[in-house]
């Protein structure tokens, strides 16, 4: 009798590969086979790293910084970290240290740890959604349950205490946010924080903060959880390079959390992954302090605004319903009302790629099967044939 080679144990049974990746690595496959296809599926900037942040880890490297460091990270970047959350003008609480803070393998590393240290087997986390669609799987690799939370169309898909409040049980013991949203853009205003961190508080749930997109913002600024005077101890925010400063391949991200949680995140870290590859915590310091440095930002937020526009230009023409998008680069584009088929978000993404060679993600990956999300993180000329191409595909759809 033959017997399957290879069985998935229990704790990878029910995973799904990222969906994000899997259009990626469709798109790129098609590419290989000689098709021209444009990749509007990626999530990450389409500019260098600055030279200034690359100077730094060429000096690291010829200064020999290339052992092992401390697991929680270099105490430079930790104290770069820690110094910039207490100069937010509007800061509240106790002051943030560097025994606060570990420094991780991207700011998903510090998602991953920061879930599989506070939830375990039995316990419910509220995610509100759409949501990015790791939230789900790293809830479930802690053996916890991830419990999506629907936001109303009319507040940008973002959810309200009331929202949180309903789909609680006795069950619950946190609650995962992200704003600026992928894949929304939608950001929540202090008075939204508020509301929803009192509810956390008074009923001891914890509360991840994803802010890996807060420097990419269109209007004013996104408020962190550090402003919210509320916020209480139970609180870890979570936060990167990679976005802001155009450095996904550099992989440094941190947690800023109670010194209890981050010293057993740092236990998890030391059996997994060490720390963080060395010269790119260098050069991370390097992003945090350098005078250099906001200029950059400033640059590609604006480039990243006149892209956004141009394309909400066409799908407003054209009465598409997007959400527009106050932070990161992405647009939300509803393509099916649940009559036609409740998988109306996948079967688009299929036909833009098959037919028009675009690579976009099925609002699918994000529990939002009726939508898709563009990325606009791609030279502005393949946002606009993205987008153009996508009104023709709900157009025909529609006749
Ligand atoms: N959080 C969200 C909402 C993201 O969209 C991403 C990347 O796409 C990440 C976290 C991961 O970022 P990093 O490259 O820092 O691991």
């Amino acid at each position: 009798m033959s017997r399957a080679l290879f069985a998935p144990s229990m704790n990878v049974a029910e995973l799904r590969e990222s969906a994000t990746i899997a259009v990626s690595a469709r798109a790129k496959a098609l590419a290989a086979e000689g098709r021209r296809i444009v990749d509007l599926g990626a999530g990450e900037p389409d500019f260098p790293t600055p030279k200034f942040i690359c100077d730094a880890a060429h000096a690291a490297i010829d200064a020999g910084r290339t052992r092992y460091t401390q697991v929680e990270g270099i105490l430079p970047l930790r104290q770069a970290i820690a110094a910039r959350a207490n100069a937010r003008p509007r800061r509240s609480g106790t002051e943030v240290t560097p025994s606060n803070v570990v420094v991780t393998t991207g700011s998903k590393q510090a998602l991953f740890d920061a879930c599989f240290t506070l939830f375990g087997a039995g316990d419910e986390v509220l995610v509100p959604t759409p949501a990015w669609t790791s939230y789900y799987e790293m809830i479930g690799l802690a053996r916890a349950v991830p419990v999506v939370v629907r936001g109303a169309r009319d507040r940008e898909l973002k959810v309200t205490a009331d929202d949180l409040r309903r789909a609680a049980t006795s069950r619950t013991r946190g609650l995962l946010l992200n704003s600026p949203c992928n894949p929304t853009g939608a950001v929540y205003d202090l008075a939204e924080l508020t509301e929803i961190l009192e509810l956390a508080s008074s009923e001891g749930w914890w509360v991840i903060s994803d802010e890996i997109y807060r420097r990419i913002v269109y209007d004013g600024e996104a408020p962190s959880l550090l402003d919210v005077p509320s916020a209480g101890e139970r609180v870890v925010i979570v936060d990167g390079v990679a976005k802001a400063y155009s450095m996904t391949g550099w992989r440094i991200g941190w947690a800023i959390a109670p010194p209890t949680v981050a010293r057993a995140m740092t236990a998890l870290q030391s059996h997994t992954t060490s720390n963080a590859s060395t010269p790119a915590q260098y050069a991370a310091v390097a992003a945090l302090t350098s005078a250099e440095a906001e200029p950059a930002i400033r640059a590609m937020v604006s480039e990243f605004r006149r892209r956004r526009d141009a394309a909400l230009r066409i799908l407003h023409s054209a009465d598409a319903d997007v959400i527009e998008p106050r932070g990161a680069f992405y647009l939300f584009i509803r393509v099916g009302d649940g009559s036609q088929s409740p998988e109306a978000g996948t079967i688009c993404a299929q036909r833009m790629l098959e037919e028009h060679g675009i690579a976009i993600v099925p609002g699918a990956a994000f529990r939002a099967p009726e939508w898709v999300r563009i990325s606009y993180a791609a030279p502005e000329e393949h946002v606009l044939t993205g987008v153009s191409a996508l009104t023709s595909v709900l157009e025909s759809a529609s006749r």
